[in-house]
């Protein structure tokens, strides 16, 4: 039993377990400065109107109030609970860093830490914030392969970052055992800050600019009105607000209740614990920089002349606050912290010991043991919500420190201006959806905690909570055959195994067991024909009155002919991509409208706006859900479909873009003659519970012309070989689409005005900056996947943004963006792969013609030679 008072615990010794916050004075955790903070004062303005009101005062809150006011939002109005950083705020840690794995949250990082830097100077608030620079330890080869793979996609960012020798990280934190490390990724500018301080002085900036921060004001109710605007309701009175932000931390759930969504967020508990005064660290002339032991899954800072140590534990070891997932956060839970319970953190405590063997003499002080939120992916959700008009969401923050800063101001630019600032589409709330069930998210978010440290690999999969109800009508039929996908709650082929072959889950930096299995998917669409469960589409039936008005308004290319298909493009007001469908006129004014699985919420928010705001006359449904869909492609899935309907499927009926609604044996089908391939192909539309029989028929149907299954994975291949885009990866909205090649699609001269046409029209009068290309380069086992550093000159100049081996020149394949001097075909670069440069070169795209194009080229050559 822990209990205060002094204690030894296998050589540390533990003085004190601390429970509850003192009031007012959260810094006697682990005080830094030693500064004053500024009294606890609640305002006693009060306002019956504003533009936006945030609901929740931690840093993250705070920091968008600062944001939105600075910015020149006027009535901005934040209400808290209880007092300023009574949530997961007061209690953190503290830690900063410029890293983070993916792409786009890098920018979030940087925005945050530049802001901190100067914040004492803006608002004369101390924020304590350090920045001795962090190092991530590599103890296995794998790790150094990992950091080889983080440096090529930080090399186009400007963060700085480097690899470092062990001598070099024994230079830097002498107190270290260097006997086990092979390197250290090490970013200049980390650390850590005090979140009190930081929040405090973010409120100081937003009074400044003339939010109005008020507390102790709990959002009881909040009742939305047909104008769009909500009635928030406190004790102290009821607020008309324009906009309502949920930044309410732990209790988000709570809020998000009261209007009936269940938000995917699951309470853990996180524990630190400071040491005190150690000689060796009061010793040292320099701060130690922030350690991050991967393997040992924690992270040690120098606290004052002690030390502060965070593990986190493995997803059996971790501790969801059960309790708050069935009941909710108890009322009246306040600026609280758990019951500590150091058996839980002491076999990574042992770890610190070792590679810190000073540790080993060191008295714990203090134990902190805090709850903070988990989405199923560890990522805030951060934007506005679907389906609820006017409701915005800076929720599941398990990094909230270092994440306050940069998503405040993202998120302010978004609301001001009705565009995100840039990509960062791995926080919208929107990627989870009805089937993120609470017991999905739970799963999920013990395997997030527990994988907070694992090796980070490219198409990582994940397979806690797995699958979830929204598995296609094929799953059980294919589940034994294949290497699943998840994708937005579905399970999608990867990859097929065959007889023989390796079929466990092996992922790596380089080409692993699944590379030899695609290459014959590969072969069986160029030369037979295969079939792919694309169910995870999300599909929207789009009908009424004005229905071709808001597609004409909403969608860059023209509107197909009935009983036609194109590919369309949604545009921002400033010109950049933010979706791409297949958009089918199935009858008159009615309209079959296809995203990819990952963009379903995404897509279908921005139309329900539009449609909303311009008052247009139209039935949106999204029948995701109720529509399974088959794709047959390759030379021969003409034949074998054929032998399965009465329908005229020759080249000249069926002609390429078209879509008919016909039967398949006896199943009714929408038939779209299009493939993801470039092969010959239809996609078939048809109820979810004909998956089966469907499939089951082509198969049988197929046996002669050899049909095979075939993945996403071949499927990839395929379409670079082809040079299509793909919305995410060459195309967002960090992109326009004239950069990103798709100049075809973007009918500049259509009547309507829509959105995006005039910033388009400006930035193809300005010419463009850069340029996306097909680039093909040699390597030896690694191929490129997107977000590649290219060097030209000794200088890095662009980045890939997708990549394959192509299995058609048995090369690597990729596509990026060069400046447009760089872009010409024939044109030398380097792509930097797992610390090697490769020569590449840009070629004429797309490397393989697609075969409406050979089927067209086919035909004129026939009739020049007539
Ligand atoms: C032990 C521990 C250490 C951590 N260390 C770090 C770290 O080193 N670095 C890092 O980046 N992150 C760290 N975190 C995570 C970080 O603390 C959180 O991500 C962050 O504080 C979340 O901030 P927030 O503003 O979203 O929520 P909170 O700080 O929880 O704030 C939410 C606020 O909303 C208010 N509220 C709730 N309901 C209502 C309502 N109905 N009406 C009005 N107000 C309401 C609450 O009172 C609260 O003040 C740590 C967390 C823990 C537990």
């Amino acid at each position: 039993m822990l209990r205060p008072g002094t204690q030894r615990l296998r050589g540390i010794l533990l003085r004190s377990c601390w429970r509850r916050g003192s009031p007012g004075h959260p810094r006697s955790i682990c005080g830094r400065e030693g500064e004053e903070k500024p009294p606890l004062s609640a305002e006693t303005q009060w306002k019956d109107r504003a533009e936006t009101v945030i609901i929740g005062g931690g840093c993250v809150g705070v920091s968008l109030a600062y944001h939105l006011a600075k910015a020149g939002m006027k009535d901005v109005v934040l209400l808290e609970k209880s007092e300023l950083t009574a949530g997961s705020t007061w209690h953190a840690a503290g830690l900063t860093t410029y890293f983070h794995p993916g792409i786009n949250l890098k920018k979030i990082h940087y925005d945050s830490i530049k802001l901190y830097e100067k914040l004492e100077e803006e608002t004369g608030q101390v924020v304590g914030f350090h920045q001795p620079g962090s190092i991530r330890l590599a103890t296995t080869p794998v790790r150094v392969d990992e950091f080889r793979y983080q440096m090529t996609r930080t090399g186009w960012h400007a963060t700085e970052q480097y690899i470092i020798e062990p001598e070099k990280i024994q230079e830097m934190f002498p107190l270290l055992n260097t006997n086990k490390v092979l390197a250290g990724l090490y970013n200049p500018g980390d650390g850590h800050i005090d979140p009190y301080s930081l929040t405090m002085a973010l409120a100081a900036g937003a009074r400044k600019y003339g939010a109005l921060l008020k507390y102790p004001a709990p959002v009881t109710s909040l009742k939305p009105r047909s104008d769009g605007t909500w009635d928030v309701e406190t004790p102290q009175g009821c607020m008309r607000a324009n906009r309502i932000v949920n930044a309410a931390g732990f209790w988000a759930r709570e809020v998000g209740k009261m209007i009936g969504l269940e938000h995917p967020l699951i309470p853990v508990q996180h524990q630190y614990v400071v040491t005190s005064t150690i000689p060796e660290v009061k010793a040292l002339k320099r701060e130690l920089p922030v350690l991050r032991d991967l393997e040992g899954s924690y992270y040690l800072r120098q606290e004052r002349d002690g030390l502060l140590f965070g593990p986190y534990e493995s997803q059996e070891k971790m501790k969801v606050q059960d309790s708050w997932v069935t009941n909710g956060v108890p009322p009246g839970f306040g600026k609280e912290l758990f019951e500590c319970d150091l058996d839980r953190i002491m076999e990574y405590m042992e770890v610190a010991m070792e590679m810190v063997p000073v540790l080993k003499k060191a008295d714990i002080i203090n134990v902190v043991n805090g709850p903070m939120t988990y989405s199923p992916d560890i990522l805030p959700m951060v934007g506005p919500h679907q389906g609820v008009r006017n409701y915005w969401v800076a929720i599941g923050f398990g990094y909230g420190i270092i994440h306050a800063g940069g998503v405040g101001k993202y998120l302010s630019d978004w609301i001001l201006h009705g565009e995100p600032p840039f990509d960062l589409i791995e926080l919208d709330p929107n990627r989870y959806g009805k089937w993120t069930t609470t017991q999905y998210t739970e799963a999920k978010a013990r395997e997030s905690y527990g994988f907070n440290n694992v090796v980070g690999y490219p198409k990582e999969e994940r397979f806690a909570g797995r699958p979830t109800q929204r598995v296609s009508g094929l799953y059980r039929s294919l589940e034994s055959k294949c290497s699943m996908g998840f994708h937005a709650g579905w399970e999608q082929p990867h990859w097929f195994y065959k007889p023989g072959q390796d079929t466990q889950y092996r992922p790596s930096f380089r080409r692993t067991n699944w590379f030899e299995p695609v290459g014959s998917e590969y072969k069986q669409v160029m030369q037979r024909v295969g079939v792919i469960d694309l169910t995870p589409f999300g599909k929207f039936n789009i009908k009424g009155r004005d229905s071709i008005r808001l597609l004409d308004h909403l969608f860059a290319n023209i509107i197909p002919k009935v009983g036609f298909t194109n590919i369309s493009h949604m545009l921002t007001p400033k010109g950049r991509v933010y979706a791409e469908l297949t958009v089918s006129h199935q009858s008159p004014g009615e309209f079959l409208l296809i995203t990819g699985s990952g963009s379903e919420l995404h897509d279908l928010r921005w139309i329900e706006e539009e449609a909303v705001k311009g008052g247009y006359d139209v039935e949106i449904k999204n029948i995701t859900d109720e529509l399974g869909v088959l794709g047959v492609a390759g030379p021969r899935a003409r034949k074998v479909l054929q032998k399965l309907t009465s329908e005229d499927l020759s080249e000249d009926v069926f002609k390429f873009l078209q879509t008919k609604s016909l039967k398949i044996s006896n199943i009714p089908v929408t038939a779209i003659r299009i493939s993801y391939t470039g092969e010959l192909g239809w996609e078939l539309y048809h109820r979810r519970e004909d998956s089966v029989a469907l499939y089951d028929m082509i198969m049988n149907a197929g046996q002669e012309e050899g049909i095979d299954n075939f993945g996403t994975y071949a499927m990839n291949a395929l379409r670079l070989e082809k040079a299509f885009r793909a919305w995410g990866s060459e195309m967002n909205c960090d992109t326009n689409p004239l950069e990103a090649g798709l100049e075809y699609f973007v009918k500049l001269n259509k009547p309507a005005d829509f959105i995006g046409k005039q910033a388009l029209k400006q930035i193809k009068a300005k010419g463009l900056k850069r340029r996306l290309v097909c680039l093909t380069l040699a390597t030896d086992d690694v191929d490129p996947e997107g977000n590649e550093s290219i060097w030209y000159n000794g200088k890095v100049v662009g980045n890939t943004t997708s990549g394959s081996y192509s299995y058609s020149i048995q090369k690597s394949l990729a596509f990026a963006y060069v400046p447009i001097e760089l872009s010409e075909v024939g044109q030398q670069v380097e792509v930097e792969l797992l610390g090697k440069n490769y020569p590449a070169v840009i070629i004429q795209e797309p490397l393989v013609l697609t075969e409406p194009t050979r089927n067209r080229l086919q035909k004129k050559s026939g009739k020049d030679k007539t």
